[in-house]
């Protein structure tokens, strides 16, 4: 998420963290501030809105040689001025990359020692947490390794005390950030952009070091021993580095998805089953819900469908949202209305979410930016917390909403005691093991079944019940962005029209996942084998078949329900993007299509 900068050296601070800034701005952001040293003090500057709002602000010709800069993509707290970063308390100043979990009870513990907030950010605590440890113990670094024990979450920082003019310190904790390395002057960042106007040297920062910044570079480890690294340098253009080396931003996102699945889960986990409920809107009173989305968001409803049903049993109908704007709706103060969209600002979820609130109906928002309009207006929100999705084909936002609506199901059967505590337990701890499980899926060769697909001009998905949903996902995604015709149907739906489509060589890709319906779905497959389809199967290792009708498999592990869609969705992202790929498309960018639908 978002981005840090930081400078020490003889040139204008500002006007270097200025550029710094800019550089990171394609990983999305809402506000921006900086943080730099003149005439002995810091001064701090922040805006809400695009850079161009801080520039603004900037007098360029003050000196300074020293500061930080951080565009902030909010996570805890609107994305307003007061909350943009540096945040100051103290002899502290600081930048800050992440979300820390335990930032409540840290904030309690240092109000309880006299410590005044002024944001709503999780961030603030570590300045103060930073004051209140030097006041005790009078040493930088020793202090830097006292906070990292007491933070939980993620973390890249970038800190200033009062009491050392030139130096910058550095840590991180599963958020990105470099140490750029110039010639008497050195920077941290997020991302190599950010440097690549003074130097293409640089370090990666590990998780458990500790990097001091001025003309000099040390690294420390946390017994606070000198470690010595060698510098990278950097070959290649600013747009590879600005994807982290992958060739598409899609790619990027695919991969970022195990670590948006911890960030989107772990606040429901951490304590159990009661973090679960603590983080839920009471579900008690609803005995219908309605789920509205458009395009992805849409199809992520409809996971959140069958698994709501079948574990919760509450019915559930899912609407694309320009269709229920205008319908007539049928609801009662006992009907939930749930409303997703990865930007809040999809124009049509936006008028279905006014229309039910002035029917008098509870709506439930799961939206991806942070103080979003849908945010904003629906009764309640849960943030996926997939950071800043670039690719307009959307991938890891997709994967994070149908991670809520699982634990949505999770929740409310838990509660209706359907699901007995031993068995929450267990699912909980699935989620726990799901992003090693992406990892290995995203690694797996796709390239030869994107060879058999990127020359037709149509394909077919099929699947039963919540492999049906899943299709209709993977089917938009070779669409969007390869541009060939693709439709998704229900396995058994087939022989009643659309299997005089199959010929020769047409390619069908099944996916077969649950084992109650497997059979019925691998006859379906026959039917189009017999007629000459190229199959791809996507297939859980738990159902028992030779699959000797596969052109192409990927075998998926077996996993519990609530978690088999998104272990699901990996293969089927990338078919699309390996597939795009051979065709030479523009992935990131599919011709007429836009990323927030924010028209009608
Ligand atoms: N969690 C912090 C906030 O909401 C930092 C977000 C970021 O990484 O920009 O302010």
């Amino acid at each position: 998420m978002c981005g840090i900068v930081g400078y020490s050296g003889n040139k204008n601070a500002i006007n270097v963290l200025l550029d710094g800034l800019k550089a990171l701005e394609y990983r999305g952001y809402d506000s921006a501030g900086i943080a730099y040293r003149t005439c002995n003090r810091i001064e701090i500057i922040k805006a809400s809105g695009k850079i161009v709002n801080l520039e603004k602000k900037l007098k360029k010709n003050t000196n300074s040689n020293m500061g930080i800069g951080h565009t902030r993509w909010a996570t805890h707290g609107k994305p307003n001025e007061t909350n943009s970063h540096p945040h100051r308390i103290g002899k502290f100043t600081i930048v800050h990359n992440g979300i820390i979990e335990n930032y409540e009870s840290l904030k309690k513990l240092l109000i309880q020692n006299g410590y005044k907030f002024k944001t709503e950010t999780d961030s603030e605590v570590i300045a103060g947490l930073l004051d209140k440890l030097y006041s005790e113990k009078n040493d930088i670094l020793k202090v830097i390794v006292e906070l990292k024990k007491l933070l939980i979450g993620s973390y890249a920082l970038g800190i200033i005390c009062d009491d050392i003019p030139d130096k910058i310190y550095a840590v991180r904790k599963d958020s990105p950030l470099i140490i750029g390395i110039g010639d008497n002057e050195n920077f941290i960042a997020s991302d190599v952009p950010a440097i690549l106007k003074y130097t293409n040297k640089y370090m990666i920062l590990d998780d458990s070091e500790i990097a001091e910044i001025n003309d000099k570079v040390n690294i420390y480890n946390d017994k606070l021993d000198i470690v010595f690294k060698e510098a990278i340098t950097f070959e290649g253009n600013l747009e590879v580095a600005e994807k982290n080396g992958y060739e598409h931003f899609m790619l990027k996102e695919i991969h970022e998805q195990p670590e948006v699945i911890k960030n989107t889960v772990s606040p429901f986990l951490k304590n159990g089953l009661e973090s679960l409920n603590d983080n839920m809107p009471d579900f008690g009173k609803y005995n219908k819900i309605d789920i509205i989305g458009c395009g992805s968001a849409y199809h992520a409803g409809l996971i959140g469908k069958s698994l709501i049903e079948k574990y919760a049993d509450i019915p559930v109908n899912v609407y694309v949202a320009s269709e229920y704007r205008y319908k007539k709706i049928f609801t009662d103060e006992q009907t939930l209305v749930i409303l997703i969209s990865q930007s809040g600002e999809t124009a049509d979820t936006l008028a279905c979410l006014r229309k039910v609130h002035e029917m008098g109906i509870n709506t439930l928002a799961i939206v991806n930016v942070v103080g979003s309009s849908l945010a904003r207006e629906a009764d309640k929100t849960i943030y996926t917390k997939a950071g800043p999705e670039i690719s307009v084909a959307t991938t890891k936002a997709y994967l994070a909403q149908i991670t809520i609506l699982s634990l949505i199901a999770l929740a409310i059967g838990y509660n209706k005691k359907l699901i007995s505590e031993k068995k929450a337990l267990e699912i909980i701890d699935s989620y726990e093991k799901l992003p090693s499980i992406i990892e290995k899926l995203t690694c797996y060769d796709y390239k030869n079944i994107a060879k058999a697909l990127y020359k037709k001009n149509n394909c077919f998905y099929i699947g039963r019940g919540i492999d049906y949903a899943l299709s209709m996902e993977g089917s938009l995604k070779l669409k969007e962005i390869s541009y060939i015709t693709s439709v998704a149907y229900p396995a058994g739906e087939l022989k009643h029209g659309t299997i005089s489509l199959i010929e020769d060589g047409t390619n069908v890709i099944a996916i077969v996942t649950d084992k109650n319906i497997a059979d019925k779905t691998i006859s379906n497959i026959k039917e189009v084998k017999s007629r000459g389809a190229v199959i791809t199967l996507i297939v859980a290792d738990k159902i028992d078949d030779d699959f000797d009708f596969a052109d192409y498999k990927v075998v998926t592990p077996s996993v519990n329900d609530f978690i088999s869609p998104m272990v699901n969705a990996i293969p089927l992202q990338l078919i699309g993007y390996m597939t795009a790929k051979l065709k030479g498309c523009d992935i990131d960018k599919p011709k007429n299509l836009a990323k927030s639908v924010t028209v009608e």
